[in-house]
């Protein structure tokens, strides 16, 4: 058995309540020249409390920030309250702040996390170098914080913030992405669009979360019970993937068109353990118009399963890519649309070939790898009848809400290709498909603009 390398960098994570009795604001001080870090300085540390009179409390408060987490100050609980956190991709801007650089998330519509049942919304994160919290004295080399509110006017607290600690190892991921962005607003107070973001790519554990596992409990019987988030695994009633049996579906002959618009651009290829990833950057892949709507779904990512998850009329193909896009727009409901092509052992896909020399090097371990400009019109569709159906992402948190697209024709991939896409993702997932959800009352349509030609 292989073991996996992963590296562990992410060395401890805390939270923090603040207590705040006035109006709050999210965002720590926002002026440069207000104050400054030097030790020695009229605007250090040790002067902040003396600087403006609503400061006062850096200086004769009691709870203040950061502290040292020595084992003899640390009382051990066994349940520290579940957090309970629920984050969706949203809106964000890049601030440099000059003291700091922060990821805003807009119109609170990036999700929550909930402290003993009180929901906080989260608003942005910001970096600290070197970290401000210590742990037995050791300082680490960086410190996140992400800032959460809540705007419970019976909240006691309405300041939650998760910190993480990082030492200098394997790049992170999500600095990575943001790191492009932070260029061009260098040495200015200025922001910048940054589209969406997803904060659950922020990885706050290590440890694998769910598996594919028949009878074990990461399994996929027991996703919905894991984590209270990801109860829809277990109760949704939309779930996918499904069986698209010729009984259940019904043929519409006029395809209302899927308008794709893809542009080529910087990918990276991420090992996320239960996959292997294709993302595209900065939102600027292009993106899907359905139905004749104006919202736009915009192009994130795609992934392989093997074998297949979706079936039709119960046969299970070798391999199922899905290209996932999101609408960014907070008013619309079903914001995730994904295509998925299916494919059974023939000739090598050529685009699957031009990606593989990249998997190697994170094979086994939770890696990324930058692979340049990948045009996602190489990824042949081909053949216009598809089915459509709503559904759910067939991973937790099992989000329903999905619009579902999946393309009729069944491509090829070589036998040695998808052998290295499972070798490349953790053992706990070389066979990495959800098992077919019941379709209760749901629809299947199967557009064909020839309807006559399909047997099905
Ligand atoms: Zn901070
Ligand atoms: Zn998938």
């Amino acid at each position: 058995m292989r073991q996996s390398k992963l590296v562990i960098f992410i060395y401890s994570f805390l939270i923090f309540l603040l207590i705040f009795s006035k109006s709050v604001t999210a965002q720590e001080v926002e002026d440069q020249t207000q104050f400054d870090y030097s030790l020695l300085d009229a605007k250090g540390p040790g002067r902040w409390g003396d600087l403006k009179e609503e400061w006062g409390a850096c200086k004769s408060g009691s709870l203040q920030s950061p502290i040292d987490m020595s084992s003899f100050r640390v009382e051990i609980v066994k349940k520290l309250g579940e957090i309970k956190r629920s984050y969706t991709p949203s809106n964000a801007i890049v601030q440099n702040r000059g003291h700091d650089i922060s990821v805003k998330w807009l119109n609170n519509s990036a999700g929550t996390i909930q402290i003993n049942s009180t929901d906080y919304f989260l608003q942005q994160g910001h970096w600290h170098s070197p970290s401000e919290h210590t742990i037995n004295g050791r300082r680490f080399e960086l410190e996140l914080h992400m800032v959460h509110l809540s705007f419970d006017p019976n909240a006691t607290y309405k300041i939650a913030v998760i910190a993480q600690l990082y030492k200098i190892g394997p790049s992170d991921a999500f600095l990575s992405k943001l790191i492009e962005n932070v260029m061009p607003i260098a040495d200015k107070l200025e922001e910048r669009n940054i589209g969406v973001i997803d904060p659950e790519d922020i990885k706050m554990e290590d440890e694998r979360e769910f598996d594919y596992s028949e009878g074990g409990e990461k399994g996929p019987a027991h996703w919905g019970d894991l984590k209270h988030e990801w109860s829809d695994c277990k109760k949704g009633g939309m779930q996918s993937p499904i069986d698209m049996s010729s009984d259940r579906v019904q043929v519409v002959a006029k395809s209302p068109d899927i308008q794709r618009t893809y542009y080529p651009c910087n990918a990276i290829l991420k090992n996320r353990g239960h996959d292997i990833s294709l993302q595209w950057l900065n939102n600027s892949a292009g993106m899907i118009k359905i139905n004749g709507s104006a919202d736009n779904y915009i192009l994130q990512q795609g992934h392989w399963h093997s074998p297949s998850e979706h079936t039709i009329n119960g046969r299970k193909f070798d391999l199922e890519l899905h290209m996932v896009h999101v609408c960014p727009d907070p008013n619309v409901t079903n914001y995730i649309a994904v295509i998925a092509l299916l494919y059974k052992i023939g000739p090598p896909d050529p685009f699957l070939s031009k990606l593989i020399e990249n998997l190697m090097p994170i094979a086994d371990q939770m890696a990324e790898r930058n692979i340049g400009e990948i045009d996602p019109n190489d990824i042949k569709m081909g053949g216009r009848t598809y089915y459509r159906y709503m559904g759910s992402l067939t991973v937790p948190p099992c989000t329903e809400g999905v619009i579902w697209t999946i393309n009729k024709k069944i491509r090829t991939v070589s036998q040695d290709q998808v052998n290295a896409l499972r070798t490349a993702v953790h053992d706990f997932a070389e066979v990495n498909a959800r098992p077919l959800q019941p379709l209760n009352s749901r629809r299947i349509q199967l557009y064909d603009p020839n309807p006559e030609n399909t047997p099905n």
